[in-house]
């Protein structure tokens, strides 16, 4: 298949690229290299993807690219451009949520209504839920974001379902819960309590520890995406890890696995839900999904390709 993914160089969308191109599929990937974080990481993600013949890249922000050509003959659009973070999307920076959330979608949206999409597969987000009354939390819930973040990833995967109901666009949007691996997003928990623990750097700790999270290892993720986007499922689908631990547990796993972290105690962050947790019964379902990796095996994957980089690094 011929695949679009959008955010192709950030942490998500480089293992999706990868995992296509091993599949045999091609990819063009497009994304701006925002500065959310450090562009070099960015670009070294997309070093990995590069040499493969049957990857090739746009840099483009999807705001201006010309999505019509970019579009031309692809069966499978995987979108995945977006700004992350919940605790920065309060105040000014809303802006950029709204633009490259929000305005992004709806510009990629309409260039694929009318094309004969096998898929058009969008990254949602379980902070769509918010304060969730259940757990595990199904999709039938209503979604009550806590953050504008969410806000804008909801009102994202509105516009999906519309034009899936209004123009027949095969859309799927899949609630991703906290995904984790290598690669991980410099602003992440595990990326950032990996690095404490072999810098000697503190870990901001928010709130008391007792949150809990349905973390995600992101080849579970990347395969169940082209698992939804060959399936004839269209709607939304929870993507979670199917276990959901404490911040205090993942943080005693890092210590166990890479050594102690010090800790540096934070008030809860607003905007960020207490608990997460995925009923990932429907995606079983559509399109057999189960996730496959534990959390001790995904975070040694983790903890092992960062120790990897830092000695390179140093060396
Ligand atoms: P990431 O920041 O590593 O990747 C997003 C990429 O999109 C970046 O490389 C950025 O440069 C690019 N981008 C942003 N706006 C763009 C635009 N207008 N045009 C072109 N490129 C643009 O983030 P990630 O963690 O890989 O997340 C990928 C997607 O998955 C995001 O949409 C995010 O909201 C969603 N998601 C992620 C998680 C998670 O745990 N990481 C959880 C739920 C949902």
């Amino acid at each position: 298949m011929r695949a679009v993914v959008t955010g192709a160089a950030g942490f998500i969308g480089s293992h999706l690229s990868a995992h296509l191109l091993a599949a045999g599929d091609t990819v063009i990937g497009v994304d701006s290299l925002t500065d959310y974080y450090a562009p070099a990481l960015k670009a070294r993600n997309l070093r990995e993807l590069t040499p493969h013949p049957a990857f090739t890249f746009h840099r483009a922000d999807l705001l201006e690219a010309d999505l019509a050509a970019l579009l031309d003959g692809v069966d499978v659009v995987y979108h995945l451009a977006g700004q992350p973070g919940v605790r920065p999307s309060w105040g000014r920076e809303f802006a950029l949520y709204d633009q490259r959330n929000l305005l992004a979608s709806q510009a990629l949206l309409e260039a694929a209504r009318g094309r004969p999409l096998r898929k058009f597969v969008y990254a949602s987000s379980s902070s769509v839920y918010g304060e969730a009354p259940i757990f595990p939390t199904p999709e039938t819930v209503c979604p009550r974001p806590v953050s504008p973040y969410g806000v804008t990833k909801l009102a994202a995967e509105h516009l999906c379902e519309l034009y899936r109901s209004a123009h027949g666009l095969p859309s799927v949007s899949l609630r991703l819960f906290t995904v984790y691996g290598p690669r991980q997003r410099p602003d992440m928990a595990f990326a950032r309590l990996i690095a404490a623990a072999l810098s000697g750097a503190s870990f901001p700790l928010y709130g008391d520890g007792e949150q809990t999270r349905d973390f995600t290892y992101v080849l579970d993720v990347v395969s169940a995406m082209r698992d939804a986007a060959r399936s004839r499922f269209t709607g939304v689908a929870n993507l979670g890890g199917g276990s959901p631990v404490s911040m205090k547990q993942a943080i005693a796993a890092v210590e166990h696995m890479v050594g102690p972290v010090n800790l540096d105690p934070r008030p809860g962050g607003l905007g960020e839900s207490r608990h997460t947790g995925a009923d990932i019964s429907l995606a079983a379902r559509a399109f057999g999904y189960r996730p496959r990796t534990e959390l001790l095996d995904g975070l040694a994957a983790m903890a092992a390709h960062a120790a990897a980089l830092r000695g390179s690094v140093i060396g």
